[in-house]
Formats: structure tokens, sequence, C-alpha cells
């Protein structure tokens, strides 16, 4: 049975334990490290000089899409119905919120104002986005007009007839969650078999070539699990892994004091980044990224330059160009009570709703709030501005700003660096 094969054995071990043994030492490899979308850092572009990222660096850059004559990446966060109930979950979704999803006919005018805009690629999220009646009609319908479709699932529902499905309508990517070994699973995303059931999820996305990725969100309680992540993704193949940080948003706020800290993430990041440069040595595809925390790309960087990494110089520009954190102007999100926002962490602040006016209008309305977020290097606060990284990071995620100084430019506490190194 699957579930006793994935219980960790070995949780004592901690992550020094890991990062000090002779597998992942002595590696000397060169990494590249490259901003991707939705707010992430990616630690693993590694050495390739002919790769998106590349194109996406030298393009021109924009206040209000992606690149030059594109639009934002969207979120869309579809349903507010959930078949679990995770403690860590920033739309509170749960299975009573049943009559919480997208009005089908709006969805679709939606999607032409994604056509006008150029939006490149659409993450359809929740909730669960698999329990939205209209599911496949939405993708069906962005999928003709070519726009990119990545769905972010805890994997439950994936049975052979629905991954047959994504992958007919050519699914970009499923992000799926796992946040530790079975038991620290089900408890956290309180159903007895979740494991197991999303364990199959990825299984039935595999057995039909679909490109699958897991979402791990790093807790003071769960950090402790990623070298068994990382072996589950070996046994199972899986070649992506997302590290999502905390966001004290919806339910995740009641959870705020299992923000890891300092000194418990800077050891994670130093152990994933070295698993980066351990799978480069083996010529790995694998794939390691970090989410909604913008210092990890100044920490890698600082990493590299130490490591005296020749792909430093290329890294440092790539990450300039990008700006860092760019809710409200690459990243966009839209709820199922069909209201935008910069991004799924900051519903505290709704740009409009598309009952009343256009996706398109508003996205390109201006206002104090949406021109404070699009110009945040020179209203960030006082410890940002001064700090060096600034151009690289960009004061980090906004929506941990307010929530800790009711300030959407204020200091995001998730920032690990020392002082020193600011
Ligand atoms: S975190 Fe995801 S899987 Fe968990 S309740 Fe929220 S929407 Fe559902
Ligand atoms: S001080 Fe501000 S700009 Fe500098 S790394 Fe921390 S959050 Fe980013």
């Amino acid at each position: 049975m699957i579930v006793m094969k994935y219980r960790a054995k070995d949780i004592n071990r901690t992550i020094e334990d890991c990062i000090l043994s002779k597998k992942c030492s002595n590696i000397k490899a060169e990494m590249i490290l490259i901003v991707g979308d939705e707010n992430m850092v990616n630690l693993t572009a590694l050495l390739s000089k002919n790769n998106d990222e590349i194109r996406y660096h030298k393009a021109q850059m924009s206040k209000k899409g992606i690149k030059k004559n594109f639009g934002p990446v969207v979120v869309w966060n579809i349903t507010k119905e959930c078949n679990l109930n995770c403690k860590h979950c920033y739309s509170s979704s749960n299975i009573k919120d049943n009559k919480k999803y997208f009005d089908k006919k709006e969805a679709f005018s939606l999607i032409e104002d994604f056509k006008k805009l150029n939006v490149p690629v659409v993450l359809i999220s929740g909730g669960e986005p698999l329990t939205y009646p209209y599911f496949f009609d939405i993708v069906n319908k962005l999928r003709e007009e070519n726009i990119k479709v990545s769905i972010s699932t805890n994997g439950i529902l994936i049975d052979d007839e629905i991954s047959t499905k994504l992958k007919n309508l050519n699914i970009n990517y499923c992000g799926i969650s796992i946040d530790g070994d079975v038991d620290f699973h089900n408890k956290f995303r309180g159903l007895d078999d979740a494991f197991e059931r999303t364990i199959e999820g990825i299984r039935n996305c595999k057995k039909k070539d679909l490109k699958v990725g897991l979402r791990f969100t790093l807790t003071k309680e769960n950090i402790r699990y990623i070298p068994f992540i990382f072996e589950l993704m070996e046994k199972e193949e899986i070649k992506r892994i997302c590290f999502y940080h905390l966001v004290p948003a919806g339910r995740g706020a009641n959870i705020e004091n299992l923000i890891p800290s300092k000194e418990e993430i800077r050891k994670v990041m130093d152990y994933i980044y070295q698993k980066a440069k351990y799978y480069k040595e083996k010529d790995s595809q694998m794939e390691i990224l970090t989410v909604a925390n913008h210092t990890d790309a100044a920490y890698f960087l600082m990493k590299m330059k130490k490591d005296k990494l020749l792909s430093y110089e290329f890294a440092y520009k790539a990450l300039k160009k990008q700006g860092g954190n760019r809710s409200g102007k690459a990243i966009c999100s839209i709820d199922w009570e069909q209201n935008i926002y910069i991004d799924q962490f900051s519903k505290f602040n709704c740009l409009g709703n598309i009952k009343e006016n256009s996706f398109y209008d508003i996205w390109n309305f201006e206002n104090e709030f949406i021109d404070g977020i699009r110009n945040r290097k020179e209203n960030i606060n006082q410890t940002c501005k001064a700090c060096k990284h600034l151009d690289i990071c960009c004061g980090n995620l906004p929506a941990r700003s307010y929530y800790y100084n009711k300030d959407i430019n204020g200091f995001d506490r998730s920032c690990y660096l020392y002082d020193e190194e600011r």
C-alpha cells in the first residue's frame, strides 16, 4: 500500500545533516537563476543559454504585463469550493462553498478580454478547480484562443478520465500540492486519505505524459520533510517542485506563527541550493523554484557570488531586468466573485469587479493604489529603499507588507537577510 511506502522513515535527519552530507557537497557546477511567472524564483534554470528565460530577459519589460505588448499572467480562482480544508489555504476554501463559483457566461466574455490584453498564460486555481462545473468548457475556450493553461490542484480528482481530458486539451502544467509525508499531509490537508489519492492523481497525470510538479508550502512544522519530498520526487519521477513561502492570507493568517524563523528559512534555502547543484551535476532535468518571497533571489545570488559561479553575472542581470516582485504588474488574480486583485494573496484591495467594468478597463485604470504598486521601488519603505537588493526584490510580497503594516509598501518581515547583507 503506497501510504506505508511514503511515511518518512528518517524524520530526525536535519536539513543541516543533508547539506553537510558528501552527496551534496564538493560539486562544482554553475547555475543560473531566473525569475519566472507568478512571483517565482527559478533556481534551476541551469547553464542553458537558449531557454525561454533568456528571451524573456531580453524583452522590454512592462508595468502592465509580462513584457511589452503582453498582458499579465492571470491566476484565476475560478471557484471557492474545495474537497479539502487545508490549514494554510489563502482562499479559505472548503466543501461548503459549493455555490461560489465563476458565472459561465461571464467567464467566456472574460476570455475575450484576455485575448484583447494578450494574456500569455492563465493559471486556473480555486478552491479546487476540478470541482468547477464548467472547468473543461473554460479550458477548451482558453486553448481555442491559444492561451496557455496551467492548473493548481490537490490532484485528488485526477482519475484516468480527467487526466485524458487534460492531456487532450494540451494543458501546459499541473501543479499538485504535497506538504509532507502521509501523516503530516493528511492532517494538514484535513482528509485521512488525501496523500494516497494525490499520489494516484500524480501517477495518472504521468501516465498521460502531462507535465506535473509539486507545490510544497513551507512551515515550521514541515520543513523537516524536505529531504523526504526530494526522495518522493525521485521515486515517482516528478521533475519539478515549487516551494511556497507561507502567506498570512485567508486561513494562512491563522497559522502565521508557523512561518519559519529567519534561521530556519536560511537553512532551507541552503539545502535546496545544494540540491539544485547536485541535480545539475547529475545532468538531471529537475527544476526547483521558490514562490512568494523575493528575498530568495538576493540570497541565492549572494551564494552564487560566494561560490564564484560563472553564471552569476548573467543571473544578476536577468533578475535585475525582471525587477523582483511583480504583483499588479506581470501578475493579477481574479476570484469566483469576479473581483480583480494584484495577485492571489492580496484580497484586501479589490481593483474592480467585472460585473461593473471590463477586465481590460480595470487593468488599465490608474489610481493611487495601483500606482503605488506599479512604481513600488519609489514608494517602498526605508529599509528596502536602502537595500542593495531592491532592484532584484522590489520589497518582497505586498500581501505580507500589508498584513504586517497595513501598508502595501511597508516592510515584509519575511525578508530573512541580516542587516549587513542588505
Ligand atoms: S489550499 Fe488548495 S487544496 Fe487546500 S483547501 Fe485551499 S484550495 Fe483546497
Ligand atoms: S530589505 Fe527589502 S528589498 Fe532588501 S531583500 Fe529584504 S525585502 Fe528585499
